[in-house]
């Protein structure tokens, strides 16, 4: 991934920065989120309980059962924020325009995207649920690439956050620019092998529907596209089907390169195709390569597009 000219902008909980923003006064701030990844995205925070009033500090809020589902009421009185909360996710997610994810807090009874203890008047634990801002926040934006920082400390769920932050910031860009039926095309064939990478039979339905462009209308078949896309790409990239695009890919270099390179190359695909090299060695000497010897095709494959030493080298899973 090279640094991007307009730094990509991702919605994140403010109290991840370091903002001392939680009930206690405290904050939850998260070293990779802070001092790795701000240098290659833009954080614009948000914590949503001081947006709606309850100030720092306060006393906490709790998810209680409900009979419409779980309800956030303040510890100490009873108060009610859910509206309130709820309304904030709303809005936020209607405005998130010039956002291409968000990174959300885990566990907290506003901000977590999932797995958030929900208790009965007695003080059990009777289920889980979404924070409300979270839930909300997904339902005015379904496709947004969101995630929580604890689910972040697995390189490859890390990894694939990115990807689809990228993905769906390209499709920002290329709606920006004004969708036209060639636009469509062309955005599919970047990301050809980067689909494939995330299993064949979704990149197929993919081409499929890229194949209508020129002939359906385009806000659908642009609706339909995005939708599918952004499942594929949810979907783990498992080492054997990144390692078979590699292949692939080198395939194209087969008479132009010589076969001490191609060895080379052969070898490093295998050794990640074992789990005993990174991903980004077969990368770094494709592109080495593919200066060398330019093919249009495959330099705009946006797969390729990854530096060593940026956040974006895991590997994909066994
Ligand atoms: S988890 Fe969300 S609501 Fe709680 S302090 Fe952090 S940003 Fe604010």
């Amino acid at each position: 991934m090279t640094q991007p000219e307009e730094r990509i902008r991702i919605g994140i909980s403010s109290c991840l920065l370091g903002e001392a923003v939680r009930y206690d006064g405290g904050h939850k701030r998260d070293r990779y989120l802070a001092d790795v990844l701000s240098r290659y995205f833009e954080f614009v925070s948000y914590c949503p309980e001081v947006a709606i009033g309850l100030g720092v500090p306060r006393p906490p809020i709790r998810l209680m059962a409900g009979r419409e589902g779980p309800r956030a009421l303040r510890s100490t009185d009873g108060r009610d924020v859910t509206d309130d909360l709820h309304a904030y996710g709303t809005a936020i997610g209607r405005a998130a325009a010039g956002l291409s994810g968000y990174l959300l807090k885990s566990r907290s009874p506003s901000c977590g995207p999932g797995r958030v203890g929900v208790f009965d008047a007695a003080g059990r634990e009777v289920g889980q649920s979404p924070g409300i801002f979270a839930r909300a926040l997904a339902a005015a934006v379904p496709l947004l690439p969101i995630e929580d920082e604890g689910r972040l400390s697995d390189p490859d769920l890390r990894d694939n956050f990115i990807e689809r932050v990228c993905a769906y910031q390209r499709w920002q860009r290329t709606m920006a620019d004004g969708l036209t039926p060639a636009a469509l095309v062309r955005f599919h064939t970047e990301h050809e092998f980067l689909l494939m990478a995330h299993g064949p039979a979704g990149a197929r339905r993919l081409g499929r529907l890229a194949a209508q462009a020129g002939a359906a209308a385009l806000p659908g078949l642009a609706a339909d596209y995005l939708a599918a896309l952004m499942a594929q790409l949810a979907r783990p990239a498992r080492r054997g089907d990144q390692a078979n695009v590699l292949m692939h890919l080198a395939g194209f270099l087969e008479d132009r390169i010589d076969r001490g390179d191609r060895a080379e190359l052969g070898a490093a695909i295998d050794g990640y195709r074992r789990g005993a090299t990174p991903i980004i060695v077969p990368i770094t000497l494709l592109r080495h390569h593919l200066r060398g010897n330019s093919d249009d095709h495959l330099a705009a494959q946006v797969c390729l597009d990854r530096a060593p030493g940026e956040p974006h080298g895991a590997a994909g899973r066994d």
